[in-house]
């Protein structure tokens, strides 16, 4: 299993979060949403090589912590993931997206400097401008866009770019969300959960919850679960040998 895009340091108990996912053998890569959040959860996923670290922040926080910007670079050395990254559009956010934009387009240039970095990306409402700044900046490298709601053209537009995709059982709900996987190209898929944000009704996801994109993803497919894990599996090495030490190759 492989979730590409969660944050363990936000469940409740987020030591037993790190203990659940390697007792299950789990692909994860935990992203931060505040660059001060990094050493905490770098000391805590000591001894569980499976679980990489993103060095974040979250667009939605943006507005009050953009100066922590300026931790990215000595950070970066420590990590080939960066995430949660962005820019967020929804109405909420609005007002910041000008200074949003800005310090997106400073992490693409960190990232760019230091020989380029895997990118979870969060685009919300927002999908164009993010393209936008990853043509800019084509050394930041590879950009992974986490649960993508663009329009049909603004997807062609990221796999032109070379994006990729991580997909999570609440994309796959909506009839909209399932019509835009259908869209990506198998061999530039992962799956994710993006929890403990994203939920079911009440409860939100964990990481092994993947096993339910992976069912859309059969289904959207047409072809087998194993079939699916295989596709899966594969990615991911690929995706891994884009940058130096990245995930460990699945088995
Ligand atoms: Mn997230």
């Amino acid at each position: 299993m492989i979730d590409l895009h969660c944050h363990l340091d936000l469940y409740p108990d987020p030591a037993e979060m790190v203990r659940l996912v390697t007792e299950r053998g789990i692909y994860v890569l935990s992203v931060t949403t505040t660059p001060r959040a990094f050493p905490v959860m770098k000391r805590m996923i000591k001894g569980s090589p499976r679980i990489r670290l993103g060095l974040g922040l979250h667009p939605e926080l943006v507005a009050q912590r953009h100066s922590e910007v300026d931790f990215f670079p000595a950070l970066l050395g420590e990590t080939a993931y960066v995430g949660e990254v962005g820019i967020d559009g929804s109405p909420a956010n609005r007002a910041s997206v000008p200074l949003q934009e800005r310090t997106f387009r400073r992490i693409l240039k960190h990232c760019s400097d230091r020989g380029g970095r895997i990118l979870s990306i969060h685009s919300r409402g927002a999908a164009g401008r993010v393209i936008d700044c990853l043509a800019e900046t084509p050394g930041a490298g590879t950009p992974v866009l986490h649960w993508f709601s663009g329009s049909a053209k603004e997807l062609e537009r990221a796999v032109a770019l070379g994006a990729w995709f991580s997909v999570g059982p609440a994309m796959t709900r909506s009839e909209r969300g399932r019509f835009l996987v259908a869209g990506m190209p198998r061999d530039r898929v992962l799956t994710e959960t993006d929890g403990p944000f994203a939920r079911d009704g009440n409860t939100p996801f964990n990481p092994w919850d993947v096993t339910r994109a992976e069912t859309a993803l059969a289904e959207l497919w047409g072809i087998a679960p194993d079939r699916v894990r295989h596709v899966l599996s594969a990615n991911l090495r690929q995706l891994s040998e884009t940058s130096d030490g990245a995930l460990r190759k699945p088995a």
